[in-house]
């Protein structure tokens, strides 16, 4: 029998989020506008940290909470609902990734020097791999590192390092071995921030548009000019030359944890709308009496059924051990689309108040459009599930193991 049933732990853990997110965080998102964003989370970690919320999925010897793949799935997809829900618990991107991979990848050295802050919230990092030349195919990237004694001399530009303006340290990827074989040429290195080397150009005005806040929280996505910076050796993590297969590593996660933040900005926003269409009558009638509004509500509690599904049925594999590249894939695509639906549907209903900031539904609707880029394109994923499927139909004369179909 398939059980759908969560176990007491997790269900336990997810409530007490559940309340420490409606109860602190969505609360203290009106206070950014009156006080310092430093003092508001400084409070928020303080009082998360009191209460034993912490680093979700951090081994519990390094200060986290040791939870697996389901419970941190459940906790994560209620920090969702509130922007500031990932920060107070220090699981936000990219520094949640990043601890990932100095855990499973660094030395000693690296995670007492790098690994400690980030996980004590005194640190934030950014992750420098796009660059103009180069993004959906990262092999591309031109930013050259030369070994120089104990130390290595980097040289090149870097664009869309999302929060380098705020972070103490980035993670770098550069060229370090143009004869080696293609996935092999790039190492990853750890460089403490301000550094005379790596320069903030700009940060890259976007569609999300300028807002005050989005700079507090993420730091905004900069351009960078990397000249003449000095890194030690001992700071390539992971090894030379594996740069790119720790790239895909750390960027597993990410790829999730954008999708479970989705399902609980989506829910918030199915909520809204549902509130609104009970409240607003139009030609004689409450919208919500309207087949045709109940349809629109109805397409998007689909949707995020099948997210959750989707998750859900993730995590499970996650916890088995068992390989989820194939679902990793579908659902990113699918959750980056979902969420732009539904939050879309919800400014519809609400009319020219939507389309205000006078709700979060506007700048949700613009940040989010990223999501169909970062971590890999829609059509770069698609192409893997796509192959995947032809694979699976020549081995087994069934596209069903490509297509969730080894449930059954
Ligand atoms: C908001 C935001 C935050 C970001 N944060 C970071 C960050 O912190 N660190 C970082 O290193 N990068 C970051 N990025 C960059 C992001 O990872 C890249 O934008 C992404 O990898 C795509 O690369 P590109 O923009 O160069 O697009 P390109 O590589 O030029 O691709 C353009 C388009 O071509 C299509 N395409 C590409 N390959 C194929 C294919 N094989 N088949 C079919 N179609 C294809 C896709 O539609 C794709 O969108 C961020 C980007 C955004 C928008």
């Amino acid at each position: 029998m398939i059980d759908f049933e969560i176990p007491a732990d997790a269900k336990e853990v997810r409530e007490r989020v559940r309340k420490f997110v409606q109860d602190e965080c969505i609360p203290a998102e009106q206070q950014l506008e009156s006080r310092p964003y430093k003092e508001v989370l400084g409070e928020l970690r303080t009082k998360a940290r009191a209460q034993g919320l912490w680093c979700p999925f951090i081994p519990p010897e390094y200060g986290g909470m040791g939870l697996g793949p389901l419970a941190n799935a459940l906790v994560q997809m209620e920090l969702g609902e509130s922007y500031l829900g990932a920060l107070a618990l220090n699981t936000q991107g990219p520094d949640d990734a990043t601890m990932l991979t100095l855990l499973v990848h660094g030395t000693d050295f690296q995670k007492e020097k790098f690994l400690k802050p980030l996980l004590n919230g005194e640190k934030r990092v950014c992750y420098s791999m796009t660059e103009k030349a180069a993004g959906a195919d990262a092999t591309g990237m031109q930013t050259r590192a030369v070994r120089d004694g104990d130390n290595w001399l980097i040289n090149g530009e870097k664009w869309f390092s999302s929060a380098a303006s705020v972070a103490d340290i980035a993670l770098i990827m550069a060229k370090t071995d143009p004869d080696a074989p293609r996935h092999q040429q790039f190492s990853t290195f750890l460089v403490e921030l301000p550094n005379p080397g790596y320069q903030i150009q700009r940060n890259i005005r976007t569609m999300a548009g300028e807002s005050r806040l989005g700079e507090m929280l993420g730091g905004g996505h900069a351009e960078i000019l990397i000249k003449d910076l000095v890194v030690p050796n001992e700071n390539v993590l992971g090894g030379e030359g594996q740069g790119f297969n720790m790239g895909q590593h750390r960027l597993a996660y990410g790829r999730l944890r954008h999708g479970m933040h989705n399902v609980a900005m989506a829910q918030r926003a199915l909520d809204m709308a549902a509130k609104r269409v009970l409240e607003r009558s139009t030609f004689g009638k409450p919208l919500s009496e309207r087949q045709g509004v109940q349809w629109m509500l109805a397409d998007c509690a689909s949707e995020l059924y099948m997210a959750r599904l989707m998750l859900l049925h993730i995590a499970y594999k996650a916890e088995k051990g068992l390989d989820l590249r194939q679902e990793n894939s579908i659902a990113k695509v699918f959750l980056a689309h979902m969420v732009h639906k539904v939050v879309d549907t919800a400014i519809q209903l609400h009319g020219a108040l939507g389309y205000s900031e006078d709700t979060p539904l506007a700048r949700w609707y613009t940040s989010i459009r990223s999501q169909r880029l970062v971590d890999g394109p829609d059509e770069v994923h698609r192409w893997t599930v796509g192959r995947n499927v032809l694979k699976a139909y020549k081995e087994h004369g069934t596209t069903a193991l490509a297509a969730g179909g080894d449930l059954l």
